[in-house]
């Protein structure tokens, strides 16, 4: 499940093959662009913000620099290829944009958002972000002071609310909560340590950053990387209570009855 982390491990992928490279050859299989060719482009530099990635673009004549956008959502993927190595990650017509330059070829599968546009211009996408757990900028006051704007929000909610703080996704919304001791539909406003919370979010991703398995219980084995996401009816790693999942919004939620009791 792309998340913040992963996100971020992608950025970084793409920056390692495309960085200062020029484009040989674009491809846009999105109706939007079509049209659009990027040939003799140079890449800048690849970041992200949140779940969003940025490319950054600039033209063969210089001028104006442009900023390729693309969100992984639940099923995005970006894939890097040597020269004529088989594009096997998904099939073929999932394929939304591909970007070639000599030493690589770029392919990005299911993306969503795919737009081209002036670099100033980005923070119309990624302008409404909170703080990003994983950027240069990840301030951990504002994020609190986001969260606590609607009080009376779910925490579960509050945390995949990517404008309170940029990087969480399903599955840490679920272990932090956990790990804190937080029922999953505790008022925003009833939860003892805000800031507590969104520090154990930075690290949490921060621990991730850099490989590809995600884990929050320190394990790298199978079926051992977390505490409930995914654990549904399985006993409790502390308590040993069998773990529950429900909707919550617009998510699943998996939590322990014991260990996060309801709120009173
Ligand atoms: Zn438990």
């Amino acid at each position: 499940m792309p998340e913040g982390d992963t996100v971020w491990n992608t950025a970084r992928l793409l920056a390692r093959a495309l960085t200062g490279a020029r484009l040989t050859g674009s491809d846009f299989r999105v109706p939007q662009l079509a049209a659009t060719d990027l040939t003799d482009w140079r890449v800048a530099d690849c970041a992200s913000r949140g779940k969003h990635l940025l490319i950054r673009l600039a033209e063969p004549t210089g001028g104006t620099p442009w900023t390729l956008h693309s969100h992984l959502r639940m099923d995005g993927t970006w894939r890097v290829y040597a020269p004529g190595q088989r594009w096997t990650a998904r099939p073929a017509h999932l394929i939304r944009v591909v970007l070639t330059t000599a030493t690589a070829t770029a392919v990005g599968y299911h993306l969503h958002e795919v737009a081209l546009m002036p670099t100033a211009e980005e923070h119309r996408l990624v302008g409404h972000l909170g703080p990003d757990l994983l950027g240069p900028d990840w301030d951990p006051a504002e994020a609190v002071r986001r969260l606590a704007d609607r009080p009376a929000e779910s925490i579960a909610e509050a945390l995949l609310d990517q404008r309170n703080l940029a990087g969480v996704g399903n599955l840490y919304k679920c272990e932090l909560l956990f790990l804190r001791g937080i029922n999953p539909r505790t008022r925003v406003d009833a939860v003892p340590d805000l800031a507590g919370l969104v520090t154990l979010a930075h690290d949490l991703l921060a621990a991730n950053r850099g490989r590809w398995t995600q884990s929050t219980t320190g394990s790298l084995h199978r079926g051992q990387t977390s505490y409930v996401y995914g654990r549904r009816a399985q006993p409790c790693r502390r308590c040993g209570t069998a773990i529950r999942k429900e909707e919550l919004g617009e998510r699943v939620t998996y939590w322990c009855p014991r260990c996060q009791p309801a709120p009173t």
